[in-house]
C-alpha cells in the first residue's frame, strides 16, 4: 500500500442473513492490512462520519434474495444522500454473483462476482495505489461494471480458491467475527433450484489439519467469553466432505474429522443449519458418525414427495432415499429436520399433496422446513415460473405450522417468489 490509511475506510454492513460472508473477507483484508470496519444498520450515518474523518469510503455488502429489496434501499439512499465521490458501492455474495446487472442497476458501483476472498482486497489495492481512479480496477478479474458509456462489463472469471489458503474468520479485536467453519464449498450435484453449483463449481474441501487450526483458535477466542464453545459447519452436503466419488461418501475422512474433533472440550454440530445433507449419503454406515456429535438433530434435503418432481429437481435421489434416511436417523436417536421445497415449475396441485400427506406422516417424528421456490439467478431455472398453490393446500399448509410439523419463512419465500415473477 502506498498511500495512508488514514485516507480511506472499508466498511462491510453486517446482516443476519449474509454475516458468515463477512469471516473470511474479513480476513482476507486483515491479510492485505486493508482497514475495515464492521458496520450494523444505518449505513449512511457510518459512511458521512468517515467522509467528514477525511476518509473516502468503499461500502461493501454480501447479498442473498432475502436481502434485496433491503440493499436496493441501502443503496438508494447511499447514492442520494453521499457524494458518489467520497464512497464507492461493492456488492458480492450468491445474488451478485448471479445477476450482476440487477445489481448495478439498483446502484451499486461495481459487483464482486463469484469468491470474494482474492478480488475484493485486490480490488482496493489496486483502486488504492492508484488515487481511487476507476480506470485501474476495470480490467481486474471477477468484477461487473457499468462503464462510463453506460455499457455493461464483466471481466474474465477467476480461478476458484484453495479453501485451505483463505482464513473464514476475523480476529480483529473490534471487530471479531467467528462464523460457522466451512468445510467445502461448491457440490458435485446440479440441482436445477440451487446457486451453489452454478456460482462455486465442484466441490473444494478444506483439510482436516485446516480445521483443527481453525477449532484450536475458536477455542482460544471463546473459552474466556462462553460455557460452551459449540462448534458448526457449513457444507451445503456434510457427509458429502472429502468424497473422492460423487455419491459415495468417504467415511475415513469423515470419521478421521469427527474423531479428532471430538478430542477437544467442544461441542459438535455436524449436519446441522447451515449445513445439510442428502438423504442417500445416510446409510447403515454413516449413521454411525453421529455418536461422534453433539446435535441431535439432523437436516436433510428431502425436496419433494413426488418422484418425477425429484427428478425435475435434478436431485438423483428418490422418495424411497428420503424415506430409508428417516427410518436411520429415527433409530438411531435422532431427529430429521427435512427440507421440502412447494412450487417448483411443472408441479401439479396433486404433486403437491403428495409432498404434503408426506409431511405430514413424518411430522409424528420429524421437524419439516417448508420453502417456497423462487427462481434463482444463474440457476437452469432462473427464468422459470413457481407453480401455483391452490387453496386447498395454502390452507393445509396453515393446518401443518399451527401443528408444529412445518417451519420456515415459506410465507415470506411466496411473496418474494411472485414478486419476482
Ligand atoms: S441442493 Fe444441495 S445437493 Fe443440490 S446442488 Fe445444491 S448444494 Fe448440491
Amino acid at each position: 500500500m502506498q498511500q495512508s490509511p488514514s485516507k480511506y475506510m472499508i466498511l462491510l454492513y453486517w446482516d443476519k442473513a449474509t454475516w458468515y460472508a463477512l469471516g473470511s473477507l474479513a480476513a482476507s483484508l486483515q491479510r492485505s492490512q486493508i482497514p475495515y470496519e464492521i458496520i450494523k444498520e444505518d449505513p449512511i450515518s457510518h459512511i458521512q462520519a468517515k467522509i467528514d474523518h477525511g476518509f473516502h469510503v468503499i461500502y461493501g455488502e454480501s447479498t442473498r434474495i432475502t436481502t434485496l429489496s433491503s440493499l436496493k434501499d441501502r443503496l438508494k439512499n447511499i447514492n442520494k444522500q453521499i457524494s458518489s465521490s467520497k464512497v464507492l458501492t461493492v456488492i458480492g455474495g450468491f445474488h451478485a454473483s448471479g445477476d450482476p446487472q440487477k445489481i448495478l442497476k439498483m446502484g451499486a458501483d461495481y459487483v464482486i462476482i463469484g469468491e470474494g476472498e482474492v478480488t475484493f482486497p485486490e480490488f482496493i489495492t489496486t483502486l488504492v495505489n492508484n488515487e481511487f481512479q476507476h480506470n485501474s480496477i476495470t480490467s481486474l478479474p471477477g468484477i461487473a461494471f457499468f462503464n462510463e458509456y453506460g455499457e455493461y462489463v464483466q471481466t474474465p472469471s477467476r480461478d476458484r480458491i484453495n479453501l485451505n489458503d483463505h482464513c473464514p474468520y476475523s480476529d480483529n479485536k473490534d471487530f471479531p467475527l467467528h462464523p460457522p467453519i466451512e468445510l467445502m464449498r461448491g457440490c458435485s450435484f446440479r440441482c436445477r433450484f440451487c446457486q451453489v453449483p452454478y456460482v462455486y463449481g465442484n466441490p473444494r474441501f478444506r483439510s482436516i489439519d485446516t480445521i483443527t487450526k481453525i477449532v484450536e483458535h475458536y477455542i482460544q477466542h471463546f473459552r474466556p467469553l462462553k460455557k460452551n464453545i459449540d462448534i458448526r459447519f457449513i457444507a451445503p452436503n456434510s457427509l458429502g466432505y472429502m468424497e473422492k466419488k460423487r455419491g459415495q461418501p468417504n467415511y475415513e475422512a469423515l470419521i478421521k474429522l469427527l474423531k479428532r474433533l471430538s478430542q477437544y472440550n467442544i461441542r459438535i454440530f455436524f449436519g446441522t443449519f447451515p449445513s445439510e445433507i442428502r438423504p442417500e449419503y445416510i446409510t447403515n454406515k454413516t449413521i454411525i458418525l453421529f455418536d461422534e456429535v453433539t446435535n441431535r438433530q439432523v437436516s436433510v434435503g428431502f425436496q419433494s414427495g413426488s418422484d418425477r418432481i425429484l427428478h425435475e429437481m435434478r436431485r438423483g435421489h428418490s422418495v424411497a432415499d428420503g424415506l430409508q434416511a428417516y427410518d436411520l436417523l429415527i433409530s438411531r436417536g435422532l431427529t430429521p429436520i427435512f427440507d421440502f421445497i412447494l412450487g417448483v415449475p411443472s408441479e401439479t396441485t396433486e404433486e403437491q399433496w403428495q409432498t404434503l400427506t408426506l409431511i405430514r406422516e413424518l411430522g409424528r417424528k420429524a421437524r419439516v422446513r417448508l420453502h417456497y421456490f423462487i427462481p434463482l439467478p444463474s440457476t437452469p431455472w432462473e427464468n422459470s415460473s413457481p407453480a401455483p398453490l391452490d387453496s386447498e393446500v395454502y390452507s393445509e399448509i396453515g393446518r401443518l405450522a399451527r401443528a408444529k410439523i412445518v417451519m420456515g419463512m415459506f410465507a415470506k419465500q411466496l411473496e418474494i417468489a411472485y414478486k419476482a415473477k
